[in-house]
């Protein structure tokens, strides 16, 4: 008997439930394949990340006395996908059966499903027990329900884990303490950075390969230094909740020139990898708390983008089903514009956030939602080709986190499945959350004329476009009340600067 697991490549974590009943002689099979390196055109980081912690993982694993067989990208025979290699693995081992553990997506889950077929041997699929809420939980949860709103989802989850509870109660006496967050970043302030990693032996060799095979992808290899091993993950983790968690909460929203991590963990590629367990994650902030470095507002924030809004979406995804990715209730159909892949803008919040997407393959949540997922909306893009981009541009995007995040958080593409009103700004936002507005080219206070900041007339133009969707969306009234008040002129005047602007993107 020979049983052969597979591992994918988010599923480094050494409590894998495939590992947990692998017999000892088992072989455990490690697949680089070109499919997963190229179906979107991945940021660099992104691939060097994965298949560096994926060469390390390997070998702890073989440190540990298990029996690895590795498929390096560069392999002369491989197939290049997972249905390939799983079937050469499995001749070439006399494999009896195969466990392995349910993908995190539809499309690699599909492929799983042709495994059996495609070898003759039987194939059992575990559950990904790594999650706090199992997909079936989410479904009993969400079938039936009117509103699938995060929060409530959050509550359950926190009484179902114990964190921050006191008995039924949450501890401090609120759920949430977000009216304590969301400040402005005080002139001069400082963010201490987070803690990087050099590249060791096994990554430089990745990157020379990465950049040689997919060197012509969008986005920067220098200065990778993501965390690639559990051991250094769990220092990242130490680091943030030792000197960052405290301030995360206070400038949670907020944008500075300059700055592109502030006080958030930078925690999702390794949570997203495995890493890093969330429940260990949110324990280690719930302890800063009772250790008191760290303030309720800080620790109850991150701990609620956790366990609640990264269960949710991962639940969501699998509610939601495989047409989810092809949604676009607003019918969007423009083309994504070149300056996401790097084409100069003189719209400093917007190059801000694709230079910082170009050199870390990271953009902080509020530049996703609010400046590069908030403009491609406006401008009508075509939702479908929005998610490929953060798919392809972000270290931690892999569909069941990304999808929701765009096609129903940024893109109101799946109606209101995920997000109650469409999260659509104009300039006064960006001005009131960031300090990009005052260097930038143009002038945030208005609304028409050469210098104009564009997001003023794409917000009021994205509204008249699509009121006869959205104007019975009660959370907004008081935006269509406000396009109301201006005079048939100044509507006029607004919408044909809006059109200029979609006429020079084009
Ligand atoms: P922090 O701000 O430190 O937050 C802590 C952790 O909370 C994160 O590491 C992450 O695991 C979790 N988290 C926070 N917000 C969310 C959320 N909305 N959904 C799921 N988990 C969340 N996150 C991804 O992991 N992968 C993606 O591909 C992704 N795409 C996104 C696309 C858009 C348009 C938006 C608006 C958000 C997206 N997010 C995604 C969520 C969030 O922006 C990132 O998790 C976060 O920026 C990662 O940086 P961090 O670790 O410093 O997060
Ligand atoms: Fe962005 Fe407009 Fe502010 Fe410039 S003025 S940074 S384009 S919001």
């Amino acid at each position: 008997m020979t049983t052969l697991i597979p591992i994918l490549g988010d599923q480094l974590s050494h409590s894998l439930a495939s590992l947990r009943v692998a017999p000892e002689n088992a072989i455990i099979l490690m697949m680089e394949v070109a499919t997963e390196a190229t179906y979107v055109p991945h940021h660099p980081q992104k691939i060097a990340l994965f298949f560096s912690a994926m060469r390390h993982f390997a070998e702890e694993l073989r440190a540990a006395g298990r029996r690895v067989d590795y498929i390096a990208i560069d392999d002369p025979e491989n197939t290049g996908d997972f249905s390939g290699e799983v079937t050469r693995a499995a001749a070439r081992h006399r494999a009896t059966n195969i466990i392995t553990v349910a993908a995190g997506e539809w499309r690699v889950q599909t492929s799983q499903q042709t495994w059996a077929d495609a070898t003759q041997i039987p194939v059992q699929i575990l559950d990904d027990d790594r999650f706090l809420c199992s997909i079936n939980q989410f479904m009993a949860w969400a079938k039936g329900r009117k509103r699938m709103i995060m929060e409530d989802f959050y509550r359950i989850m926190r009484r179902q884990t114990g964190l921050l509870m006191d008995g039924d109660q949450p501890l401090g006496g609120q759920w949430n303490y977000d009216q304590e967050n969301r400040k402005s970043v005080p002139k001069g302030h400082k963010f201490r950075p987070p803690l990087r990693f050099a590249p060791d032996a096994i990554t430089a060799e990745v990157i020379e390969t990465v950049a040689a095979r997919f060197g012509n992808h969008f986005g920067s290899l220098d200065g990778f230094g993501w965390a690639v091993t559990r051991e250094q993950a769990l220092a990242a983790l130490d680091d943030f909740i030792t000197h960052r968690l405290a301030g995360f909460g206070d400038y949670q929203d907020a944008m500075v020139t300059g700055e592109d991590v502030l006080n958030h963990s930078l925690l999702s590629p390794a949570l997203n990898t495995g890493l890093l367990l969330p429940l260990e994650v949110c324990q280690a902030a719930e302890a800063a708390y009772h250790a008191g470095t760290a303030p309720l507002n800080a620790v109850e924030g991150f701990i609620r983008q956790i366990l609640g809004w990264r269960e949710y979406v991962r639940g969501l995804y699998w509610f939601a089903g495989p047409d989810y990715m092809a949604r676009n209730h607003l019918g969007a159909t423009r083309p994504l514009p070149a300056l996401y892949w790097g084409a100069p803008t003189d719209m400093l919040c917007l190059s801000q956030a694709v230079d910082a997407t170009r050199r870390n393959a990271m953009a902080h949540h509020i530049q996703r939602l609010m400046i590069l997922g908030n403009f491609a909306m406006l401008v009508g893009t075509d939702p479908h080709e929005v998610s490929r981009w953060y798919l392809a541009a972000y270290a931690d995007a892999i569909e069941w986190v990304e999808a929701p995040n765009v096609i129903g958080m940024s893109q109101f593409a799946d109606g209101g499945l995920m997000a109650t009103k469409p999260y659509a700004a104009g300039g006064a936002y960006v001005n009131r959350m960031s300090d990009h507005c005052k260097p930038c080219k143009y002038d945030v206070k208005q609304r028409t004329g050469p210098n104009a900041c564009p997001f003023n007339s794409l917000y009021w133009d994205f509204l008249a476009r699509h009121e006869d969707t959205l104007k019975n969306n009660q959370r907004l009234w008081r935006m269509y009340d406000g396009w109301r008040r201006f005079a048939p002129d100044e509507q006029t005047r607004i919408r044909e600067q809006a059109a200029t602007f979609l006429a020079t993107l084009a």
